[in-house]
């Protein structure tokens, strides 16, 4: 009995030591609304890990928004895309809070920005600030909860980071977090047939069925899973908070062999810079062709993401002929699991062709370089994460280009981080368009670029195919409540449409009797306004827009107006 009790206080002990790892009494919600999540922690985005929770908002903007602790402003940032206008607070604890696609910011911060946007004449800005300029307690107003940046619907991201490393973590770690009684859901596995290979597009999969048994999960079939040889698996299993709600992502995927963990990913936080990486933790060639998240669990030499405890990367090789247990534990942030276990045996062992016969094979671990008359490429280190057998092809021009198509590699095969392409133009391209010219890939999307002796030059992100076009078209700018003469007495801002052909707007300059005043932009609606203020007294003004593209293409607007 004492015996018993000793072992009862060490596993309270040790349980409240774990939940410790985190304060869970320290912020509060930084909403007064119902919390409710459109996005968790971890969910699958294209190429990241979400980094924080979405805090639903009513499909409406204008919520205010509330500190979650004591603290100072150490960032405040506004972008076209991303956060959109967003705030940072630092608090003594050693965390920092965030808080994204902000309407508007209140009056003191609201300032704060906009002075600085007007001395450095910019809409964007990034703007550190240190302890002692805005200080704030738990629960002050810092702004009001919009739809800005590259946010979908209205809604607040909120993050929490490590302050020293900038890593996020799964802010429902800090207490904040909603009911969640249900288990995740797991859909099926996916056996690869690696036998030493490379993981790509190429090795051979199998799709094995798996069924609910009594709140957990087996395969489909009876009989046991064969393995040709080493072997790799990959899940596929989401969460949600309630039955029929959104498919969110993981927290925590173990996998063991007889009762031996082999594999572990714990997405309990992360590191920005290795976020892109997502694309080789899931099955990237499946997510492109079908659209399905497949978490593989085994890990590619060069994923930089260190959410992993792996023996052998999570490759798995059966010594002998006998049954052996696998074993998927799957948890979510609230603790609930859900558990398969799949029977799996050795077979005969898969012959798989060896892609270093021929080709060029460029190592993940490695600078890689390929170039011929037409064509170079330089790929640094860290962009690849796992060798690949480099492929390249070219094919005739189309109509309107000014090179030869060039396919780098396979667009299924993910990267880590840019690397640089030059293509040869052809002789149709002349000296005039030269400085007009630019890259762009089988989608149409514009990649940039600089000519330079006979060539066209930029970073580009992904592997696929690519060609030299020129944009000479200037961007077009549509006023919507502004003509020359107009009174605009009683009206709040000057409103445009703004929009480029192909390379995409580069740069807006809007003035007021030549003196430049605050353009904002919204990249997702193309729209571009100027809001009176102060700065702009009743009378008479003239008002001057110039846009410009990323190929320096230029267009401009001017109309007298009154006010
Ligand atoms: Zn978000």
């Amino acid at each position: 009995m004492k015996f018993r009790l000793i072992i009862l206080v060490l596993l309270a002990f040790f349980q409240s030591a774990a939940q410790d790892k985190y304060p869970t009494n320290y912020f509060r919600y930084p909403l007064d609304i119902k919390p409710s999540f459109s996005g968790r922690f971890a969910d699958l985005r294209p190429n990241h890990f979400h980094s924080g929770l979405d805090f639903r908002t009513n499909q409406r903007e204008g919520y205010p928004i509330y500190a979650v602790a004591d603290g100072y402003i150490s960032r405040l940032r506004v972008q076209t895309g991303g956060f959109g206008q967003a705030i940072y607070i630092d608090h003594p604890n050693g965390y920092t809070s965030v808080y994204a696609h902000l309407r508007a910011y209140a009056p003191q911060i609201a300032k704060t920005v906009k002075d600085f946007q007007y001395r450095l004449q910019s809409f964007e800005v990034d703007i550190p600030l240190t302890f002692s300029e805005i200080q704030v307690k738990k629960g002050d107003l810092i702004g009001w909860s919009g739809n800005t940046g590259s946010s979908g619907g209205p809604h607040l991201h909120f993050e929490i980071r490590d302050t020293q490393s900038e890593e996020p973590i799964n802010p429902q770690l800090f207490g904040l977090t909603g009911s969640d009684l249900i288990k995740p859901e797991i859909k099926g596995v996916y056996l690869y047939k690696l036998n030493g290979q490379a993981f790509s597009e190429k090795v051979t999969k199998q799709y094995i069925p798996v069924k609910a048994l009594n709140g957990n999960y087996q395969a489909l079939s009876n009989e046991p899973i064969v393995l040709n040889g080493e072997s790799g698996f990959g899940l596929v299993a989401f969460d949600r908070n309630q039955i029929q709600g959104t498919a969110h992502g993981l927290h925590r995927i173990e996998m063991q062999l007889d009762g031996k963990t082999v594999y572990e990913a714990n997405l309990e936080r992360f590191s920005f810079d290795a976020t892109k990486a997502i694309n080789s933790h899931l099955d990237y060639p499946s997510l492109k062709n079908s659209g399905i998240n497949i978490h593989k669990t085994f890990v590619e030499p060069g994923n930089p993401l260190q959410i992993y405890q792996a023996k052998n990367n999570g490759r798995i090789s059966l010594e002998d002929e006998s049954v052996h247990n696998l074993t998927y534990i799957v948890s979510d942030v609230a603790g609930n699991q859900s558990i398969l276990t799949l029977k799996i045996k050795q077979g005969i062992p898969y012959q798989s062709s060896s892609f270093t016969e021929k080709g060029t094979v460029f190592k993940y671990d490695a600078e890689n370089y390929y170039s011929n008359e037409e064509v170079r490429i330089s790929i640094p280190k860290g962009t690849l994460y796992s060798d690949v057998d480099f492929e390249y092809a070219s094919a005739p021009r189309i109509a309107g280009t000014f090179s030869k198509q060039h396919r780098i590699h396979r667009s299924r095969t993910p990267i880590h981080q840019t690397y640089q392409l030059a293509i040869k133009a052809d002789l149709s391209l002349t000296a005039k368009l030269q400085e007009k010219a630019l890259i762009v890939d089988a989608g149409g999307a514009a990649q940039g670029g600089t000519f330079k002796n006979g060539f066209v030059e930029t970073e580009v992100k992904s592997f696929g195919t690519f060609f030299i076009k020129v944009d000479t078209l200037a961007p077009r700018i549509t006023p919507v409540n502004i003509n020359n003469g107009k009174a605009m007495t009683g009206i709040s801002k000057i409103i445009f449409k703004i929009a480029d052909n192909l390379s995409g707007i580069g740069s807006f300059i809007g003035t007021i009797d030549g003196q430049w005043v605050l353009m904002e932009y919204d990249q997702k609606s193309s729209t571009l306004w100027h809001q009176f203020d102060e700065r702009t007294q009743p009378g008479k003004h003239v008002f001057e827009l110039m846009v410009t593209d990323k190929k320096g293409n230029q267009s401009t607007f001017k109309a007298s107006f009154t006010l």
